[in-house]
């Protein structure tokens, strides 16, 4: 039976796909995904943009997509804007996944969990996360399209990726396969 998981899990791979599902990390009753950004080339190519309500007129709770440990993260920026180098105001968190050292995930464009009463709960390395506990707010930081009106495209960036290598410095994305 393990051999048989391992060969699917491997299969899987193959053909550009998470092993694990990941739960969608925003409740929003339509998802609405952006999938032109200029952003997702390369490695990033499967990437997905979750669009969001603008963080200035409406919070997001930002879920964690699956159980794992907080191994990076950027929070406290809030410079933004529509072109490539304003992506070093970037806030993200980087969870690594419980028992696996190739596939982790990424969530980029958030910031510290805000509470309904004001409450911030700020994330710190090493902490450990559930699947559906939420670990953030969506913010405006990095690199953020706008329309003509200056209006941002406020989305959550969400990354699936496989390290390529033992140093953890190359990496592809993958395919999310969700819950
Ligand atoms: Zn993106």
């Amino acid at each position: 039976m393990k051999e048989i998981i391992k060969q699917i899990e491997m299969r899987l791979s193959f053909f550009g796909y998470s092993k694990y599902k990941y739960l969608l990390p925003v409740v929003i009753v339509h998802p609405q995904f952006y999938f032109s950004s200029p952003a997702h080339k390369g490695r990033f190519k499967h990437a997905v943009d979750i669009a969001v309500p603008d963080p200035k007129e409406k919070r997001t709770v930002i879920l964690s997509p699956i159980d794992g440990t907080i191994e990076a993260l950027v929070m406290g920026n809030t410079k933004w804007g529509s072109t490539s180098e304003f992506r070093k105001y970037m806030n993200y968190v980087h969870i690594r996944i419980d028992n696996e050292s190739h596939e982790f995930v990424e969530l980029v464009h958030i910031d510290t969990y805000v509470d309904e009463r004001g409450v911030k709960h700020p994330l710190r390395i090493g902490d450990k996360v559930k699947m559906g506990q939420p670990i953030a707010i969506a913010a405006l930081n990095g690199w953020i399209t706008a329309d003509e009106n200056k209006k941002p495209d406020s989305h959550v960036h969400m990354l699936v990726g496989e390290w390529l290598n033992q140093e953890h410095t190359d990496f592809r994305s993958l395919k999310i396969r969700w819950r």
